[in-house]
């Protein structure tokens, strides 16, 4: 194999111009191709072009026609196949259901993602290449293998291996996933054979299912009853959330109507030098040169650096569990440093690192002793009050403090959130750290909502330590010359949240002038513990009701935590007096909005609409 090239080729000009008469693989993506770590599709490219394996990139192939599939050829190995970035629907359509205008993924934002681009791709993939073998990953196909809700539907859809025809699905960040594949095709082995393979999901017949019974294997309820029965499905999302771990994580099967649906454990976390490894591959950290136009999502993160992956913190809403797990696997300081001293040379750079960090900027570092030998706690979640966990944020001071020394730099910035929880466990001074070099004006900290009832659900911190955190926060104001603010996210319409839990909080937001105009409405997005609590009602692991807000609720919800907009009057007024708090409406101190007046009667019912 020739050295790796400046870009992966996207065509058969450049194929030949490296020698290449048929590549191994055929990567084929929703997104733009963006030679950066971030992106999956270069990530993984770049990875099996380490491992000797030539690449070629179709990205986003027009799905109406076959010449955009067929313009590289067949592969000699397989196909890789990915939505790209996101979820497919996530990124076409907003969280009200409205198709976006436009795709950041995109060159010049223009949309060229089908829906359900998975299935999409492969059905043609499979109707022109029936006899080459195609392998599904990414996040979209990672968090639809198993009958999951689909909340643009509305319905419980089927696992993708059972709705595309493909022979296999790599789950989670899948480098040794795809490496292992690859090895093993170029070996001979047929693709049907690869049933043995960490990280990966595939199908077996119903009648093979039948007479092997294979033992070790956790079955679910299958799909014909967990899109029937709201029980079924929350006890299978259970029964499978808790197998998501490497290390102790049993394989799971799903009965479909015409197959059955089999996902392995999860493959073992990299290594720190396996990490290093790979994000030190020669990516340009541009765009291919054959786009005209810039790919809106680099540019936020193109000066950014991966220092870890997994996260413990199990938020609810976040199906992160289910794709990186829980064990925080982190690269080496060096490694980081010569990735961004590389990037010091780069004309474009101007002295900003945008961002150093990973799902959570300050687990990099942390660690659990039992996760290498017992995985991590079945039925425990990581949070600070665990003797087991190191919270020291050491290894992170000294690693920003090399990253503000190296000539050329000249802000290091956190972009990723942080666990506020963790910065108040820890020992070595994070927070001021952070304070004194990594934050410009405002830091993100993400409570989500301070109702006792509801982070509890959410599995957030409480809010006794959002407001340790904001007191330790503004001790560390004292003597600035530029006054720095946090900047919190909180969610409405999240499941478990009453009308009086979301008054709760816009009461906490006023009287803590955390007024603003950035707020989250919960999306139920496949394969998280509150989409499940969102379809079902239920909470999966003890199976008691939870309050789901949807339609006007939902809606009276988000208006509520932007009480002072006045497009949102209507909204909060009826919100108000449906949870009995009309002392809040009018004109004294303590009042959320004033009383509504007969011209804007008429706006309101205009702007509420029909109730549902
Ligand atoms: S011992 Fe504590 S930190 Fe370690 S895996 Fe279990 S809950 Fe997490």
């Amino acid at each position: 194999m020739t050295r790796q090239p400046p870009f992966l080729p996207m065509s058969v000009k450049e194929a030949e111009k490296l020698g290449i008469r048929q590549f191994d693989i055929i990567l084929i993506t929703g997104d733009a191709y963006v030679d950066h770590p971030s992106f999956g599709t270069a990530l993984l490219g770049r990875v099996l072009w380490d491992a000797g394996y030539s690449v070629g990139i179709i990205a986003q192939p027009d799905w109406k026609t076959d010449g955009d599939f067929t313009a590289l050829g067949k592969p000699r190995l397989f196909f890789g196949i990915s939505s790209g970035n996101v979820d497919s629907m996530v990124n076409n359509f907003t969280p009200n259901l409205k198709r976006r205008s436009d795709d950041v993924y995109s060159p010049g934002g223009i949309l060229r993602r089908p829906d359900r681009a998975t299935i999409v791709y492969t059905n043609k993939v499979h109707g022109l290449f029936p006899d080459t073998p195609i392998v599904i990953g990414g996040i979209e196909a990672s968090l639809r293998r198993f009958a999951h809700y689909d909340y643009w539907q509305d319905r419980v859809r089927q696992a993708l291996l059972a709705d595309a025809p493909a022979n296999l699905l790599v789950f989670g960040m899948g480098e040794r996933q795809v490496t292992g594949i690859a090895r093993r095709l170029a070996a001979g082995e047929s693709v049907t054979s690869l049933r043995d393979m960490p990280g990966t999901a595939y199908g077996m017949e119903i009648a093979e299912w039948r007479s092997q019974c294979p033992e070790g294997i956790v079955e679910l309820p299958g799909f014909t009853e967990v899109s029937q029965d709201k029980t079924a499905y929350a006890r299978a999302f259970a029964l499978h959330y808790y197998e998501q771990d490497p290390v102790r994580g049993k394989s799971v099967a799903q009965p479909h109507p015409k197959t059955v649906v089999i996902q392995n454990p999860p493959a073992l976390p990299l290594t720190t030098e396996e990490l290093d490894t790979i994000y030190e591959l020669p990516f340009s950290r541009k765009s291919h040169p054959a786009y005209k136009q810039p790919v809106p999502a680099l540019e936020p993160v193109q000066f950014s650096v991966t220092s870890h992956r997994g996260c413990f913190g199990e938020c609810s809403f976040c199906a992160l569990t289910h794709h990186q797990g829980r064990i925080i696997q982190s690269r080496s300081t060096a490694s980081i440093i010569r990735e961004v001293t590389r990037m010091t040379m780069m004309p474009e750079f101007k002295g900003i690192v945008q961002d150093v960090g990973g799902p959570t900027a300050n687990m990099y570092g942390l660690s659990c002793e039992q996760w290498e030998t017992f995985g991590a706690c079945r039925n425990k979640h990581c949070t600070p009050s665990c003797k087991t966990l190191k919270t020291s944020h050491k290894n992170q001071c000294e690693l920003l403090r090399a990253l503000r020394e190296i000539p050329g730099v000249k802000r290091v910035f956190i972009g990723s959130g942080i666990r506020y929880d963790l910065a108040l466990a820890d020992d070595a001074d994070y927070l001021r750290t952070i304070c004194d070099h990594h934050v410009s004006g405002h830091l993100k900290v993400a409570p989500e909502h301070i109702a006792k009832k509801v982070t509890g659900i959410m599995n957030k911190p409480d809010r006794a330590v959002f407001d340790r955190f904001r007191e330790q926060f503004e001790s560390l104001q004292k003597g600035k010359k530029s006054r720095q603010y946090l900047l919190p996210y909180f969610m409405s319409g999240h499941p478990g949240c009453t009308m009086a839990d979301m008054i709760e909080l816009a009461l906490y937001i006023r009287d803590n002038r955390l007024y603003t105009e950035q707020v989250q409405d919960f999306t139920p997005t496949p394969m998280s513990v509150s989409t499940c609590m969102y379809y079902t009602g239920l909470n999966p692991f003890t199976l008691e009701p939870v309050h789901v807000p949807k339609g006007q609720e939902k809606k009276i919800q988000r208006a509520l935590m932007q009480y002072r907009d006045p497009r949102n009057k209507g909204f909060v007024i009826e919100g108000l007096r449906a949870a009995g708090r009309t002392d809040l409406i009018g004109t004294g101190s303590g009042s959320l909005v004033t009383a509504e007046d007969r011209g804007n009667r008429q706006f309101l019912t205009k702007y509420i609409g029909t109730k549902k």
